[in-house]
Formats: structure tokens, C-alpha cells, sequence
């Protein structure tokens, strides 16, 4: 992995961007890179079943020689804590590893497809290609596992790899830049370090598949960008996720799953629970409970607390206590700008009119707004942006059948947040405002596989081709169309 392009092989210098002196010429400044990984492409290695193990085996000592390194990164980036980085940035990227590892030789097979009359003799399969030069955005809130989760798609795939980690997670970004080129193929696999300015200049290249996770607005500029080009893309973005609690639910499991949820990374996930929608009544009995869940998991001053994060900046920090005055503040509230501390805090009776409601909240506060009943809950989830996640909590499973059928999101959540992202086997994405494709597990190696689809033909049976060849004919007419028609099963012929 080379972070200057126009030397491939060439040992990365750390603080380095990616970027040539190609800008006094008046040429993006990456196009050398693009260049360089473009030819590592078209040699073919990055195809390779071998390559694409040994550099997912590579990745994976990445994982274990770094550990204290990556945990020192996020403890420096946002107080992250230990268990928290173990979780989410170690052991889901190692288990992506392993899953693709496990997997790879499966997910390459051609897949064989049902033929039609035409073509019984023939060979028809979907061919898995890689794409070739892949470009990876991240954001900082997961800055580790948000860009290796799909580097490690790109590999399994064959492709050659461009990743651009968030600069505002920047001891996270450093290591990136510094370490992971050690392991990785220097032709086939780039960091580009740098903010806004730097993105703009490498979208300004022609990519053949782009993986973007952040917020909507900048998503629209990489899909603009894109889109000059054609090029594919998958965007991961965020979103207020609603959270419909039940009367009947247990109200300390619920307080207790949607406080972990809201307070992982403090609050600064894309997934966690954004809002609680309830009846007035379980507002309530929620609010104790939610206070002994706060108490209970990080003692009675939370700021003392090993096991709460940080707002990852001072625009971060002053964005979320604008969000503040939205309702009332039920629990917590205290705030310190030194080190960017925000208590855990449940906002109460927020309308919906309210700043708190007109943004992802992206940080340790819970609003709840009060709605009679299931079918208001409903139809203010649908009255909104559809989000990367909806969550129920509700002992009746009708009803949570009900939340589900009844709305639209990327995932859905029945009485616990984010656990569905842990599963490898389900597909992890959004849909409208909260993105566009999905990865993890065997979706993150199609993501980044291009379908192609292949008919081998045979070159005899002239006869029977020569019915679709012209001068055409009423008896041709009736021979083709039997030869490619598919019949609707199980139709009722007699009425
Ligand atoms: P962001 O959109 O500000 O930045 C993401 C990336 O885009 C960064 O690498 C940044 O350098 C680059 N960027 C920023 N401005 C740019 C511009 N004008 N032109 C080109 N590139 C630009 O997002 P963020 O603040 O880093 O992350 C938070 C957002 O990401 C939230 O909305 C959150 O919901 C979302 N998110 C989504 C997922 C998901 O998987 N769907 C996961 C995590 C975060």
C-alpha cells in the first residue's frame, strides 16, 4: 500500500496524503495514484484467489499487532473505551475477516442459472468480477471498522483499493496512514489522508466502484461526483432512527437496551435508537427506569465513568447542546466543553417541531415525544426521512408485526437496537435518505463483485436458431414463442 502514486511499491511517509505535485500542472492532484492502481489492475493479480487471501490474512495481523495501538487511537479520538473499540472496531473486522476467509472460494464459483428451451445445451452462469479501482469514504465514528469492513468487501472481491478515513478521527486516520500500508500490497492498495478539499480532488478521478458511509449532505456530493463518471456506488448514511415503545413492555429491559443503545460510543452511532416515541403514560414509567439503567451503568457521576466516550469534537460537541433546549431534561443535562462531555440525558415531551427532532441526534441524548397510540406512532415514522433503522419494543408480537409491515428502513430492530448489525448474515444498509446498497458477510463480496452474466453457447443445433433468423414467418412466430415463453404456474385454465 503506497500513499504516493506515482510510485508504486514505494514506501508510505506517514503524514503523506496521497497527493503528487501534479496540482502545479493543473491536474488533480491524485490522478498519478489512480494511474498507478489502474496498471496494478489491469496486470490481473488482484483476481487471484491467492492474493485476495493473502491480503485478507494480512489484514487480519493487521487486527492482532495493532491492537493497543488501534485502542490508543480511539481512547486519543473520543475516549472510546476498551470494550467498546473490542466490540465494534476489532472483533465485527475480525470476524469479516475470518467469514470471507471461510467463504471466499464459494462466493467465486460461478453461479450456475436456470436455462430456457433455446439454450438447454449451453452454459449460462453469473460470473463474479471485481469491478477494478474501488474508492472508500469513511466517516470518524467508527473510523476503523466503517472503512476496513469494506476494504476487506473490495479485497475478497479483486479489486484494487483506494481508502480515505475521516480526518477528524485523526489519531485513527495517522495509524492508518502509518501502519496498515506495512501489510498490505503497495500496488493494489492506497491511503488517502486529508478532509473535504482532498475528497473533492480524488472524486474528481474516474473510479469504477465508490463505497461512501457518512451524512446525507455530503453523500449527495459523492453521488454528483459519481455520477459523472457512471460509476456505481453504495452510500451508507445516517438518519434519525425511531424507537416505538409499548404500553405493555417490560420497562427496565427496555430502559436498559435503549441506554446501552444511546450511550454506546456516546451515542455517536449511525444505528443507535435516535428517538423514543410512547404514550404519555409509558413516558412515565420509562423515565425511573431509564434513570436506574443510567445510574446502574455508569455510577452516579457518569463524567467519572471509565465506560462513557466523548464528543469527538468542539463542532460536534456545540451542535448536540444546541439539541438541549428541546422539550425538558428529564435526566442529566450536564455538559463540560473542556473535554467535550455530555451527560447521558433524556429529553421529555419534545414536540416534534423542535431542534432535537429536526436532526440525527448523533450523541448520548434521548428525546421522547408522546403519540396515543401505535397507529400515530406509525404515522409519524412515515411522515419522516426513511432511517437506517426502526426499533419496537412491545411483548406483543402482533404489534411489532404491525411496526414492521407498516414502515420503511435500512434494518429493523424488535425489542433491542443495533444488535442486528452483529449478525454477518444479514445485509447492513439504508434506504432512501439513509443510504443506497448494503455489505457485511457475503453481501459485502457482492457489493463489490459485479454480476456479470454469461451464456457459453454451443455452436450447433443451426437448425433450430435458424428460427429466430429472418424472413420471419406466422409458423416461426409460434416456435419462438413457445421456445422462450415462461408459463405462470399454477394458473386456473378453466376460467
Ligand atoms: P461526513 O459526511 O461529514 O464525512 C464523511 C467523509 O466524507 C469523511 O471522510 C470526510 O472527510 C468526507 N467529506 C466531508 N465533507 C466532504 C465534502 N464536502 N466533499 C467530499 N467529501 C467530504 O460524515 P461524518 O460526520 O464523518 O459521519 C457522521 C455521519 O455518518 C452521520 O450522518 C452518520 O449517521 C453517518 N454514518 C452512517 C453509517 C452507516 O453505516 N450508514 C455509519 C456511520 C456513520
Amino acid at each position: 500500500m503506497d500513499t504516493k502514486g506515482d510510485t508504486p511499491g514505494k514506501a508510505p511517509t506517514g503524514s503523506d496524503t496521497g497527493k503528487t505535485d501534479s496540482t502545479a500542472a493543473g491536474m488533480s492532484p491524485y490522478v498519478s495514484l489512480v494511474s498507478s492502481l489502474r496498471s496494478a489492475w489491469l496486470t490481473g493479480k488482484t483476481r487471484a484467489a491467492e492474493h485476495r487471501v493473502s491480503q485478507l490474512e494480512a489484514l487480519g495481523r493487521f487486527l492482532d499487532d495493532k491492537k493497543q495501538p488501534i485502542l490508543d487511537a480511539m481512547a486519543s479520538d473520543m475516549r472510546k473505551p476498551p470494550l467498546e473499540v473490542e466490540l465494534s472496531e476489532i472483533i465485527l473486522v475480525r470476524n469479516e475477516v475470518n467469514y470471507a476467509l471461510n467463504n471466499l472460494s464459494s462466493w467465486m464459483k460461478d453461479e450456475f442459472v436456470e436455462k430456457n428451451l433455446v439454450t438447454q445445451l449451453d452454459t449460462a452462469f453469473i460470473h463474479k468480477e471485481p469491478y477494478g479501482v474501488v474508492l472508500i469514504i469513511g466517516p470518524w465514528n467508527y473510523p476503523l471498522n466503517l472503512i476496513l469492513v469494506p476494504l476487506i468487501g473490495a479485497i475478497a472481491a479483486g479489486n484494487c483499493v483506494i481508502i480515505k478515513p475521516s480526518e477528524i478521527s485523526s489519531s485513527t486516520e495517522k495509524l492508518l496512514a502509518e501502519t496498515l500500508p506495512n501489510y498490505l500490497d503497495k500496488d493494489c492498495f492506497a491511503v488517502v489522508t486529508g478532509g473535504p478539499a482532498e475528497t473533492t480532488q480524488l472524486l474528481e478521478n474516474k473510479f469504477d466502484y465508490i463505497f461512501f458511509t457518512g451524512s446525507p449532505r455530503v453523500g449527495k456530493i459523492v453521488m454528483a461526483a459519481a455520477a459523472k463518471h457512471l460509476t456505481p456506488l453504495t452510500l451508507e448514511l445516517g438518519g434519525k432512527n425511531p424507537c416505538y415503545v409499548a404500553d405493555d413492555s417490560d420497562m427496565q429491559n427496555v430502559a436498559n437496551r435503549l441506554v446501552w443503545g444511546r450511550c454506546f460510543n456516546a451515542g455517536q452511532t449511525c444505528i443507535a435508537p435516535d428517538y423514543v416515541l410512547c404514550s404519555v403514560e409509558t413516558q412515565e414509567k420509562l423515565l425511573p427506569a431509564l434513570r436506574h439503567a443510567i445510574t446502574q451503568f455508569f455510577g452516579p457521576e457518569p463524567r467519572e465513568s471509565p465506560d462513557f466516550a466523548r464528543i469527538i469534537s468542539d463542532k460536534q460537541f456545540q451542535r448536540i447542546l444546541a439539541l438541549l433546549g428541546s422539550g425538558r431534561v428529564a435526566i442529566g443535562g450536564q455538559t463540560d466543553d473542556r473535554e467535550r462531555y455530555i451527560a447521558p440525558t433524556v429529553l421529555a415531551d419534545v414536540q416534534p417541531s423542535e431542534p432535537a427532532m429536526q436532526e440525527e441526534i448523533f450523541g448520548p441524548v434521548l428525546p421522547i415525544v408522546t403519540v396515543p397510540n401505535v397507529d400515530e406512532a406509525i404515522a409519524f415514522i412515515n411522515s419522516q426521512e426513511r432511517p437506517l433503522a426502526v426499533y419496537v419494543f412491545a411483548s406483543d408480537s402482533k404489534l411489532v408485526r404491525q411496526v414492521l409491515e407498516r414502515t420503511s428502513s435500512g434494518g429493523f430492530g424488535a425489542n433491542d437496537p443495533m444488535m442486528q448489525t452483529t449478525l454477518i448474515s444479514l445485509p447492513f444498509g439504508g434506504i432512501g435518505n439513509s443510504g443506497l446498497g448494503s455489505y457485511h458477510g457475503k453481501f459485502n463480496f457482492d457489493t463489490f463483485s459485479h454480476h456479470r452474466a454469461c451464456l457459453l453457447r454451443s455452436m450447433g443445433l443451426e437448425p433450430m436458431n435458424s428460427l429466430r433468423y429472418p424472413p420471419y414467418s406466422e409458423r416461426k412466430m409460434g416456435l419462438v414463442t413457445s421456445a422462450f415463453e415462461i408459463k405462470r404456474k399454477g394458473t386456473c385454465t378453466l376460467l
